[in-house]
């Protein structure tokens, strides 16, 4: 109720209680509060609802436009383990799995593990943020791993379904932003990378993603536009993909605008969520696929309300707040002085982005912007940031998905 973006707008609805499922849950009050305020559309965004296929449907048969791709686009890319066999009929490249839901029997889980080859991945199909996966590096561990996941996909997602996949030991985390218009256009925006995770959370994303072969890149950007073209993709979409000594594997596809758009935006110049807008509203874009240029490069930090060294939330009041500015910075973030941190909701408060003519002078630019960038009365990981942005691997590009845990090992230079 107290964020920023509530106090400036013209009229704020009351959705329900602090508890997501008691308002950003309850689809019926969001619709209702749409209703009452005469709104035509709803922009999901990217948490809570955003990949609900039955909140897009019902949205719809509100007869309100539901800003992103269709109710049975949702579903199908939302089941991991549809969505890889849709990609896979497409063409896309995929990680070697079970190409399917893992049967119950254990010697049909063993035989499928060892066709695939250790080490393997249980993933849950309905899953997302990172959670319910398990690492198994030999066979006698399979069967308690695969149990342990099913139970945590069935508590976190009410979906027990699991799958595996080949774990890659050392990929880079690229994906694809693409934005399908009304008339059938597929647009590619580029790609970004996403290696540096936490618990397989994003922290930092940039664009481009570097040290991609040109026609490898281009091939991969090829691809995704013929599958959004095929699938009748609408609005924005992230295909994700995992970077291996020169393979790409698609991993998911998320139907939503992503935490990192901005990165893609300051390198294209495309305000995507205005664009999503235009979409649907039959509105022209007024440029062409082929008319969109990617220049210098554009990096993200995602500072979090959480102590910087044991990571727990840190929810409270901030009685300090002066972000950065200046000529290629953007902040994106709903504080400001006295905003109160609520203990409910995801502990992202800020993204602070930079934007340079190559990615060194992006990184200064960012050291910069951390440096002035004041929050106070509750701890965040900025100090934390600011040393993965000096570190030498970091700067070198030669890291992993597992950046942050070697980091913090100190195996990182
Ligand atoms: P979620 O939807 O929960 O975010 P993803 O499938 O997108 O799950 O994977 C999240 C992260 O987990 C990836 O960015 C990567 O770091 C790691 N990951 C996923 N699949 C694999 C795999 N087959 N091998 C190695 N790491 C993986």
């Amino acid at each position: 109720a107290n964020l920023l973006h509530v106090r400036l707008a013209d009229e704020a609805i009351c959705i329900g209680d602090n508890a997501p499922h008691k308002s950003y849950m309850n689809a019926s009050a969001i619709i209702s509060a749409a209703e009452l305020t005469g709104a035509c559309a709803i922009h999901p965004g990217y948490g809570f609802l955003a990949e609900d296929a039955n909140f897009a449907h019902q949205v719809i048969r509100s007869g309100l436009i539901f800003i992103g791709p269709s109710p049975e686009v949702i579903a199908q890319m939302g089941d991991k383990v549809t969505a890889i066999a849709t990609m896979q009929r497409l063409g896309i490249p995929c990680v070697p799995g079970s190409d399917g839901p893992l049967p119950d029997a254990p010697e049909a889980q063993q035989k499928i593990a060892q066709r695939i080859g250790y080490p393997v991945l249980v993933k849950a199909s309905g899953g997302g943020g990172g959670r319910a996966m398990a690492v198994v590096r030999e066979a006698s561990s399979l069967i308690s791993a695969v149990q342990e996941v099913k139970r945590e996909a069935k508590v976190s997602f009410n979906n027990d379904c699991v799958y595996l996949e080949r774990y890659l030991e050392n990929p880079r985390h690229v994906e694809v932003q693409i934005l399908a218009d009304h008339l059938g256009r597929v647009y590619c925006l580029g790609d970004r990378d996403c290696s540096v995770q936490r618990r397989r959370q994003k922290i930092i994303e940039e664009a481009p993603a570097f040290d991609i072969p040109d026609s490898k890149r281009r091939e991969l950007h090829d691809l995704c536009v013929h599958a959004c073209e095929k699938l009748g993709y609408l609005s924005a979409g992230t295909l994700e993909f995992l970077y291996e000594k020169g393979t790409f594997y698609f991993i998911e596809m998320n139907t939503r605008i992503q935490v990192e758009h901005p990165v893609t935006e300051m390198i294209s110049g495309v305000d995507i969520i205005s664009a999503q807008l235009s979409i649907h509203s039959n509105s022209p874009l007024g440029f062409l696929p082929k008319e969109i240029h990617l220049r210098g490069v554009a990096i993200e930090c995602r500072v979090n309300a959480e102590h910087p060294i044991s990571f727990a939330p840190s929810p409270g009041t901030v009685t300090v707040y002066h972000p950065p500015s200046g000529p290629n910075i953007r902040v994106d973030s709903h504080l400001y002085q006295q905003y109160c941190i609520p203990h409910y909701y995801d502990p992202l408060v800020a993204k602070i982005i930079a934007f340079g003519a190559d990615r060194s002078e992006a990184i200064a630019r960012l050291r910069h912007a951390l440096n002035e960038c004041v929050i106070l009365g509750v701890d965040t990981n900025i100090a934390y940031l600011k040393r993965i942005l000096a570190n030498r691997s970091f700067q070198d590009r030669t890291y992993s998905i597992h950046f942050t845990e070697q980091f913090s090992d100190g195996a990182l230079v």
